[in-house]
């Protein structure tokens, strides 16, 4: 089986590592496709005053034309991502980026309700009382469906990330992770198996088993990828991803070109 590896941080956004390293280090991992996928933040259109883990309007050009230049003399596939983040009508300046020909694939990610990060700032989570954690995981999930029911992505980011610090709801949410599901499965979307989420505090890959099983149900496709900030870890996990996907149920994974999608065999 050919090893891909979609999403993928440099330092165009928030990674500590160059395109150039992150090719270099990928050889050795066995990777046979890599894609980058660095931090797309707009909170309205043609905003200039972008935050520095985000990559910035001005390095545009540039990030395309370094990633086409890898893409020319690589031995191995590369692919052009972006991982944009969805914030509540995003969709209005979203919309011209996000179908950018230049990309391969778009991975539509919720990191933010309102100002308020979800993933960077594990205090906010210390201050929530358990009514406003559960309205927190609520508020999340009607986020992830909208960002799916905008149709501008392909792949939805780290399905539940909201769990990363281990504030968990105590009410049942699986109505409104039912309805997300739904939107990702109309949007046509790919759901990613993200292995980061094991090295965190929730200890689990995201999405859980649980939704990557809600996901195989509804025939939700999949692929698998680190969200790797630096090039060392591009692959991390990636076997025991693989046999969670096997286990599940899989038997596919979904590979981009030019945001065309097709699948290979998965051979754990
Ligand atoms: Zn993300
Ligand atoms: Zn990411």
């Amino acid at each position: 089986m050919r090893r891909a590896s979609y999403h993928n941080h440099t330092r165009f956004s928030d990674g500590a590592d160059s395109p150039a390293d992150f090719l270099r280090q990928a050889l050795p991992q066995g990777i046979d496709i890599l894609g980058f996928s660095d931090h797309y933040y707009r909170r309205q259109a043609d905003d200039r005053d972008v935050p520095d883990w985000a990559l910035a309007p001005d390095a545009e050009e540039a990030y395309f034309d370094t990633l086409a230049a890898l893409a020319a003399e690589a031995p191995i596939e590369i692919r052009v991502g972006l991982e944009f983040d969805w914030l509540e009508g995003s969709a209005a300046w979203l919309a011209a980026p996000a179908r950018d020909p230049r990309l391969d694939y778009a991975i539509g990610s919720v990191h933010f309700l309102g100002d308020q990060t979800l993933d960077t700032d594990r205090a906010f989570w210390q201050r929530l009382s358990q009514d406003e954690v559960d309205e927190t995981h609520r508020a999340y999930w009607r986020a992830v469906r909208d960002m799916a029911s905008s149709g501008l992505f392909d792949i939805a980011g780290h399905l539940d990330l909201i769990k990363k610090f281990a504030f968990y709801p105590k009410s049942d949410l699986t109505p409104l992770i039912r309805e997300a599901l739904d939107a990702v499965k109309a949007a046509g979307m790919v759901v990613e198996l993200n292995t980061s989420g094991w090295a965190k505090d929730c200890r689990e890959c995201y999405p859980s088993e649980a939704i990557l099983r809600a996901c195989f149900a509804r025939e939700i496709p999949v692929t698998v990828s680190a969200d790797a900030h630096r090039a060392s870890l591009a692959t991390a996990n990636f076997p025991r991803a693989y046999d969670l996907l096997a286990r599940v149920g899989y038997r596919a994974l979904t590979r981009f070109r030019g945001r065309e999608r097709f699948t290979e065999p998965l051979e754990p």
